[in-house]
């Protein structure tokens, strides 16, 4: 272990330090395998305490601290540069769940927390913790406050952002902001929570954070639906949302090459419909009222789109196993791209209205300039979230060096459209160090300037995440 490391043995115990290289690899590379770093160690505390002595020598020593919770970060944003100054905070070994109030409906879990962990904790006490995405078994609390993370219910229950109540952080100083109080009302000066939230890693450590619980439903009905269009997938949300309302807890589209790359690539998918269809709807609603007839609801609502012929195919789950194979297909898309070969992924959104707008226009770009790619839509459409994949033929990409040049290409062009569009170019997946040279393009000047005097405000020294959502 080199000099400078050594004041930390004081610290942490002897598995909290890791400098072993192939230990410390898989925490060198992001979840798409396309970016790769270098650190001098991995730090793993157990206790806030820890986290903060640590941030006391980074502040000492000017060391770069790049936080990870799951390393499923879709931006890279939890990946160090390749110069191997930085040390790599991994939180997962704080990972207590601090207390469930059931009166109160809160909960409050340390960063490390896996997500399905603080699902599984919500539903023991009879509440339900309603964030849901494809990495759940991985992601940590920390990860998702720190990119304010989206998912599938979303339409329902908000993003991150409206389930936090309350915030524990280490300052880049080390100094712990103690905000966790469980309030649902604090207008006490500046929500520093709200500027956590969303940061990945730029403006301090996250150790805990108190969330929202809601009613678990009682009931639900779930369908997969195929459709001609999105048009015709935004017609059938808006029909449901005029008779079941709130109870909407999930409205997903995906498009035809889609589901085919994600039946053919991931065992665990089959398609419970009869055909395949252009476009495919994946819808829940739920209600914790055990005497609300969901299902009648969703059949009646699916019924006379398809006699409207706005619906072209459905298919209601009749039972729970059913329910959670149509959920399989749609979380296993991820998944799936990994595996498709090369690619150019992006995290869209526009006005849920403009959707089919977005959607065109990429097929139409992609068909003009790039015309051997294959464009993959997959998203929250209730919420205007697309994330639209160009798939190349792995033939035509000789080396990462030639394909960074067509990736440039596709993003501009991507980005284009989304920002004629009034839209954003990231939904939920975050800036990380992927997009820092697009956001810097499409932010207004003002505001990056704003962010960067607010950055400066929580990180002097500039040695949180440097390089990530804005340019070191
Ligand atoms: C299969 C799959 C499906 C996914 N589906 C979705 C989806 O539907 N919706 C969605 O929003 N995202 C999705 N993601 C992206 C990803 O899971 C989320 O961004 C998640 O929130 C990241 O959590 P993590 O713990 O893995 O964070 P990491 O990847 O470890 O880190 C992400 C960022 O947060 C920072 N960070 C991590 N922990 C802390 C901390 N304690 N304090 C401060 N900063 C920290 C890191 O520095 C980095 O910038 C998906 C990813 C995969 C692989």
């Amino acid at each position: 272990m080199s000099a400078k490391l050594q004041p930390l043995e004081a610290v942490l115990d002897p598995a909290g330090i890791v400098t072993e290289p192939a230990a410390m690899a898989p925490y060198l590379s992001d979840w798409r395998g396309r970016r790769h770093g270098r650190a001098q160690a991995i730090l793993r505390p157990r206790t806030v305490e820890e986290v903060s002595a640590i941030m006391r020598w980074a502040t000492q020593t000017r060391t770069p601290v790049v936080p990870q919770g799951g390393n499923t970060g879709l931006s890279g944003g939890a990946t160090p540069d390749g110069s191997g100054e930085a040390i790599m905070l991994s939180l997962g070994r704080l990972n207590q769940i601090r207390s469930v109030d059931v009166l109160g409906d809160t909960l409050v879990a340390e960063a490390g927390c896996v997500l399905t962990d603080v699902q599984r904790a919500a539903t023991e006490a009879d509440r339900l913790f309603p964030l849901s995405l494809g990495s759940e078994g991985s992601c940590q609390i920390g990860g998702i406050v720190a990119t304010n993370a989206g998912g599938i219910n979303v339409i329902r229950y908000g993003t991150v952002r409206d389930l936090v109540l309350g915030l524990e952080f280490v300052q880049a100083d080390g100094a712990v902001i103690r905000g966790l109080k469980p309030l649902r009302k604090d207008n006490a000066g500046y929500a520093l929570r709200d500027m956590l939230i969303g940061s990945e890693g730029t403006l301090g450590i996250i150790t805990a954070a108190a969330f929202k619980l809601f009613a678990r439903p009682s009931v639900s009905a779930t369908a997969l639906c195929g459709f001609a269009s999105p048009a015709a997938a935004l017609q059938v949300l808006h029909r449901l949302r005029s008779v079941a309302g709130a109870r909407i807890s999930s409205f997903e589209l995906m498009c035809d090459a889609e589901m085919g790359l994600t039946l053919a690539l991931v065992p665990t998918t089959t398609l419970p419909l009869g055909e395949r269809h252009p476009w495919y709807g994946f819808i829940e609603i739920a209600d914790s009222d055990r005497e609300a007839d969901v299902e009648r609801i969703l059949t009646e609502v699916l019924g006379a789109a398809l006699e409207a012929e706005v619906l072209t195919d459905a298919v209601i789950a009749s039972s729970e196993a059913q329910a959670q194979a149509i959920w399989t297909i749609r979380l296993a898309v991820a998944e799936a791209n990994r595996l498709a070969g090369p690619s150019v992924p992006h995290d869209t959104s526009v006005a849920t209205a403009d959707v089919p707008a977005l959607i065109t226009a990429v097929e139409q770009a992609a068909a003009r300039c790039f015309p051997s790619a294959r464009p993959l839509f997959v998203g929250h459409i209730g919420d205007g979230n697309i994330h639209v994949t160009l798939l190349f033929p792995k033939a035509e990409v000789p080396n990462a060096a030639a394909f960074a040049a067509t990736a440039a290409a596709v993003n501009a062009c991507v980005f284009d459209i989304v920002t004629r569009l009034g839209g954003s170019i990231t939904a939920e997946h975050g800036i990380g160090h992927s997009l820092v040279g697009a956001f810097a393009q499409a932010a207004q000047p003002e505001a990056l300037a704003l962010m960067r005097r607010v950055k400066h405000a929580f990180d002097p020294l500039g040695i949180l995440n440097p390089g990530a959502v804005l340019a070191a």
